[in-house]
């Protein structure tokens, strides 16, 4: 894995070390089985003094990553509901985009673009992921298995022009090679297109305190400032933003080729960027000191549970679980076994911490008395989930947002 010398938007070579997760696997390498070697990589954040960009300090090769993926929008209800509430935003947004068509860059399984096509939109998902590609074509999305840059780009509009409407769904943050990435996103826009970037909010991030959400998929944790930057140097203007639950909270950009007409809240976000310091140094370094006693408050609230008999199950095998697990140190001794609702993950055992892995059916069977919602980003529909399909009764561990929580299940 290679270690970046400066910064991944403007190359400053003084960027600063504020946060060390220590050796980590990679998130989504599931095992098979309990006793599979696996490697780990260091897990370690800069800050950039001249673009304030927040950074992890290793890249890992994209392949090795990304080309065949575990994570399938469609497994999330949230997902497909925000999908639908994602076309109407853009629908009520676009004008002419009938005679055009919808682009979306890292398409996935193509729950975003379903909208578009029951709506009678032309749309084309582009994803480097094989497995979840072919399923998006036999779901009847049509979509390209590849990585996206500018040289694809303009494959893709000599084969189909360019696109009314360019998205681009919590894709940044897992691209090293940026530049390129942005400028493909400029080539297949047209003139007069809208260019849609969702991206987990650094500033939410920050102040919920969600450091699970950094692993090594995730290269870049983005401010409107940082972010900002690097599209005006491909020629991108932002024109308004909205924002949405995805991650437990993003913002969604919207874009024009052309300087044209902000929305007021554009200038919103960038004063309480400026006035909140989320863009600066010493922000970053106290996010840091709260990260470390988290792993104490949350290791502190387990071993009480478990000296009292526990046992513990825990919710949701996701990505960011393994951060969380691996940085705390939580393994089977703590929580038992993890539900998850995702056929694929369901018989494997968690990266670097080996906690097996079941569906929720086979977890609940066990009647526990503790969940661990690891998939704290999903609490209320994983909440609804125990009360209503297992009449659970027992109490709820939310380790995030921010210090964690024993919530007791109400009747
Ligand atoms: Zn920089």
């Amino acid at each position: 894995m290679e270690k970046i010398k400066s910064c991944r938007i403007c190359q400053n070579p003084n960027i600063v070390d504020f946060l060390d997760l220590g050796e980590q696997p990679f998130a989504n390498s599931l095992l098979k089985g309990p006793d599979e070697e696996e490697a780990f990589y260091p897990l370690t954040l800069s800050w950039c003094p001249d673009c304030r960009l927040v950074q992890l300090n290793h890249t890992a090769e994209p392949a090795d990553l990304f080309s065949s993926y575990i994570w399938v929008t469609a497994t999330s209800e949230g997902a497909k509901e925000h999908a639908r509430a994602f076309y109407w935003e853009i629908a009520s947004r676009a004008e002419s985009l009938k005679e055009s068509y919808v682009l979306e860059v890292a398409s996935n399984d193509g729950t975003f673009l379903k909208p578009f096509i029951e709506n009678d939109f032309k749309v084309l998902g582009v994803d480097p992921a094989k497995n979840i590609a072919d399923r998006a074509v036999t779901d009847g999305v049509p979509t390209l298995c590849k990585f996206f840059g500018a040289e694809e780009a303009r494959g893709i509009i000599e084969e189909c022009g360019r696109a009314g409407v360019v998205v681009a769904r919590n894709v940044l943050p897992h691209v090293a090679n940026l530049h390129d990435f942005v400028e493909g996103l400029h080539i297949c826009l047209d003139d007069n297109g809208l260019l849609v970037v969702e991206f987990h909010y650094a500033s939410v991030i920050y102040q919920g305190l969600h450091y699970d959400s950094i692993y090594h998929e995730h290269l870049c944790y983005y401010t409107l400032g940082s972010l900002e930057r690097l599209l005006n140097q491909h020629g991108l203007f932002v024109t308004d933003i909205t924002e949405s639950p995805i991650s437990g909270g993003s913002l969604v950009l919207y874009m024009k080729k052309k300087a044209a007409k902000e929305g007021p809240i554009v200038g919103t976000y960038r004063e309480v960027e400026k006035t909140s310091r989320v863009n600066e140094l010493d922000n970053w370094q106290s996010f840091a000191e709260h990260v470390y006693s988290h792993r104490e408050q949350l290791l502190d609230i387990l071993a009480e549970i478990t000296v009292a008999g526990g046992p513990i199950a825990g919710y949701g095998a996701s990505a960011r679980s393994s951060t969380l697990l691996n940085f705390c140190g939580i393994d089977s001794g703590l929580v038992s076994v993890i539900a998850d609702h995702n056929p694929l993950k369901q018989g494997h055992y968690t990266a670097g911490t080996r906690i097996p892995i079941a569906s929720p059916e086979e977890v609940m069977k066990e009647n526990p008395e503790y969940v661990v919602i690891l998939a704290w980003n999903f609490a209320d529909e994983i909440m609804r989930i125990l009360r209503n399909k297992f009449s659970f009764r027992g109490q709820c561990i939310l380790p995030l947002p921010n210090s964690p929580k024993v919530v007791k299940m109400v009747e």
